[in-house]
Order: C-alpha cells, then structure tokens, then sequence
C-alpha cells in the first residue's frame, strides 16, 4: 500500500533535496508506465490529470483507477487534479476523489487569487485534499513575453503574504517557465527560486518543466523546489515510442501489440527525468 498524499510527499523532498516529476496521464497505460518507472527506480512519482481533459476521459474514471494503482504500487505514488482554474472544476475534483487537487487561480488579481483559493480550501480541508496554488503568472512557451517578462514573475513578498493569508498546502511560482514547447530558451530566476525558498515554508511547484534544460532543472532542486510538472514532454515521448515502433511485420496489425512495445520507451524516458531530478542520489 504506497498511496501518499501530495503535501506528505512534497515535504519529505524539500528536506531531502530530490525533486519529484509531477507526470501528466490521459489513459491506463501513460499511468501504468510511470508507475512503474518509479518502481524500477524505487522512487516517489506524482499521476497527476489535467482537467480540460475531462471529454476524453472521465476524471472520476481516471481518479479511481489512477488511486487504485497507487496504492498497489511498491514506491510512494501521490495522485492529483492538475489546474482547476475555476472553484467548481477544484471542487468536481474533489468531489471526483482527487486526494490533491490545483486551483490555478494565477490570472485573476491578487485579492481574487486569495479569496478563490481560500473558497477552495475550506472545502478541500473537509474532505482532507490538498491544495497546490499559484501566483504570478505561468504562461504559454509559444509567447515570448510569457517567458521573458519578470513582470508575470512571482514576487516574493506577496507569495509571503498569499501563503498565510490561504493556508496552500504547495506554491507555483512563475520564474522564467512557461507551459507547452518553449520559442526561446528558458532562462530561470535562480535568485527569485532561492528567496521564495527561504521565505516560504511549504514545498514549492515549477510548471511547464518539459524542454528546460537539465542543468536548469537540477540547480532548480538544489535551490529547494520539489515537484516537477512534465506534461508536454511526456506525451511526446509516447508519441515518438508508438512512431518508433510501427513495425507492421512485427505488430502484425496489432494496436495493442504496438503498444506494448513501446512500453519500455516511454518508462525509459521517466527513469531519465527521476535521475536528473535526483541529484543527491536520495533513496527509498
Ligand atoms: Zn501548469
């Protein structure tokens, strides 16, 4: 039984110094094969769903079977609904059995990110989930101002006051990342990463970690951030293991054959993401 929950999990890598890779899932088998990459590595892997996503698979679907096989699996896996940016989509999820759940309130102005963040905590703490928020904006890699403009960037003296003034479990923060595929290089604000971390004593979120570069990555857990969302990378690299291996002589027509052999891919693409996050060599 190695169900954890987010917060639980979070806090133990703060201290420990690895980073944990948050994956995003849309079937059984991207579930299955980051699960059991994090068990080949016996390390901790977050599943995490996002909910646009929610006309092609229904979340409470994905929540049950996705919490099923956390808790049969052999190393701590933590389950969670990715950005709810509205207080119904982060209370369906509740709702829907996400143990740990988003609100991404991140566009709105600061008093309405506190008080929808506060909406949605009140409800979650009934039913015992936690909340992962988010302040300054991250925005869209295709869009260079997304990337570049430090105006978008969290400000560390309001993440002091938006931390205790909601009661957020994790912080996102904007620093130089951006969701999607990048334009232009990411460039992260080390030092910003650094004095969010000294003032603020929850675990801290980077989104939009597909295509960063790896040394930008492991400086980033060094300073102190502990998940790690892959969505963009992730899926591709399912996308370029299924091309990689359409073999009709081998596959004999089979989709589910064809799937299968891209099975050790895929896996071998989140080991490199659990190494690369851990840079201290931590272990189970
Ligand atoms: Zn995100």
């Amino acid at each position: 039984m190695s169900s954890i929950s987010v917060k639980e999990l979070l806090e133990h890598a703060t201290v420990h110094k690895y980073g944990v890779p948050a994956i995003n899932v849309f079937n059984y088998e991207s579930v299955k094969w980051a699960i059991g990459a994090a068990e080949g590595e016996r390390l901790p892997v977050i599943i995490q769903v996002y909910p646009g996503f929610r006309e092609h698979i229904d979340l409470k679907y994905i929540a049950d079977f996705t919490r099923d096989m956390a808790a049969k699996a052999s190393v701590p896996v933590a389950v969670h609904l990715d950005h709810s940016n509205t207080f119904e989509i982060a209370v369906a999820g509740i709702r829907d059995g996400f143990p740990s759940v988003m609100l991404d309130g991140s566009t709105l102005p600061f008093e309405e990110n506190v008080q929808m963040t506060k909406d949605v905590i009140r409800v979650a703490r009934v039913f015992g989930v936690d909340v992962e928020a988010e302040l300054g904006h991250v925005g869209t890699g295709s869009k260079l101002e997304d990337i570049v403009d430090a105006a978008n960037y969290t400000s560390v003296e309001q993440a002091v006051e938006f931390v205790e003034r909601t009661g957020c479990d994790s912080l996102a923060v904007a620093v130089g990342n951006a969701h999607g595929v990048y334009i232009k290089e990411p460039k992260l604000d080390f030092d910003r990463i650094a004095q969010i971390r000294y003032s603020l004593s929850i675990p801290i979120v980077l989104h939009g970690c597909s295509d960063i570069p790896d040394d930008q990555i492991q400086k980033s857990v060094n300073l102190g951030i502990s998940k790690f969302n892959i969505a963009t990378e992730y899926d591709r690299a399912i996308y370029q293991a299924i091309c990689s291996n359409v073999k009709p002589e081998e596959n004999k027509g089979s989709f589910f054959r064809l799937q299968s052999t891209a099975a050790d891919e895929v896996k071998s693409f989140v080991v490199r993401k659990l190494r690369l996050l851990n840079p201290n060599n931590y272990s189970l």
